[in-house]
């Protein structure tokens, strides 16, 4: 089977950890020549072939490496397009990326330019692209309640240029969840769709965390992993969408085993939607057409059950009715 001509759903991918290391790389080879960088090359930051980013290598990298890198305008736009290039590439028909909201005072970028920006390049990529993109804008878990509300007021500001939801993100260890409920109601109050990363370690799968961001009542939930029974009863009884990211949970060691112990084989007999997502194909080097692959192989599904697998993401979207109807047409061909 071609999972590249499969018609796919990607629902959870993060901007900047979605950006190729080639195309990372040409970057850097630009602002090299132009005097603008100290960086090392990307090739040897990130070396090809190497996968094994874990919660701890992981997150410096971003704060370390990739921002201090794609800090400016120009680079916002090559790495954006060059990232909405490759899902396409890939089969992709339906995106929603999401970003936290940046300022690079180094370059007079301001939240409202960075959202206006990467919002623009979108709107020209679906002018002209059978994939049809819309973003989603990420708290951090570092952040204070301002900031969190900040990024909300960003969202509800640029609703009508193609932001659909709230996201909740970063590093598991870090941050308590229960100052951000002022956020999370304000954004369901202006018609937001919520998704937020959920149970992805040990030290954030509390009972009073889980608990708590389900009264947030987010629309979709990610990775899903660390999740106590009468917590899953819960989201099996709301039907929460759910975002499940293979080779991610694999590479960075998030669940005890390899491909054929993910807990999809868990959550794909409790009628809850999934769309198979990369997390940050970028870092993990699974494209999407890679990870229906991996699912294919792993847990034996023939080709009607990956197309059904495929299909049954559109439910979940926070994209239009109409945009429903699109997928369906396209993916029940
Ligand atoms: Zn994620």
């Amino acid at each position: 089977m071609d999972f590249r001509s499969l018609p796919k759903i990607e629902l959870h991918a993060h901007l900047s950890g979605s950006i190729s290391r080639e195309c990372l790389h040409e970057v850097w080879l630009q602002k090299k020549e132009r005097g603008e960088t100290t960086l090392e090359d990307p090739l040897v930051e990130m070396p090809a072939g190497k996968f094994d980013y874990d919660l701890d290598t992981f997150f410096p990298l971003f704060s370390r490496y990739i921002y201090s890198l794609c800090n400016d305008l120009s680079s916002l736009i090559y790495t954006t397009n060059s990232v909405l290039e490759d899902f396409q590439a890939d089969g992709v028909v339906y995106l929603e990326l999401r970003t936290t909201p940046r300022a690079i005072p180094s370059a007079n970028i301001t939240k409202v330019d960075y959202v206006q920006t990467t919002l623009d390049c979108i709107s020209k990529f679906n002018a002209s692209s059978s994939m049809k993109t819309h973003l989603i804008l990420s708290i951090d878990r570092r952040n204070d309640l301002p900031v969190a509300l900040e990024v909300v007021d960003l969202a509800i500001k640029f609703r009508d240029q193609g932001v659909v939801g709230i996201d909740l993100c970063g590093d598991p260890a870090v941050g308590e969840v229960a100052i951000f409920r002022p956020a999370f109601e304000k954004a369901k109050k202006n018609d937001l769709e919520i998704t937020i990363h959920f149970a992805e370690a040990p030290q954030s799968s509390t009972a009073q965390e889980l608990w708590t961001l389900l009264s947030y009542n987010p629309d979709r939930i990610g990775h899903v992993i660390h999740v106590p029974e009468d917590v899953r009863e819960e989201i099996v009884k709301s039907k929460l969408g759910l975002e499940l990211c293979l080779s991610c949970n694999v590479h960075a060691k998030m669940i005890a085993g390899t491909y054929s112990d993910h807990h999809f084989g868990w959550w794909r007999e409790t009628g809850c939607p999934i769309a198979l997502s990369t997390d940050d194909v970028g870092i993990f080097g699974s494209a999407l057409s890679n990870e229906y692959a991996l699912i294919a192989e792993h847990f034996g599904l023939d080709r009607k059950q990956t197309c059904d697998l495929a299909r049954g993401a559109i439910d979940t979207i926070f994209g239009s009715e109409e945009e429903k109807k699109r997928l369906r047409e396209i993916m029940w061909k």
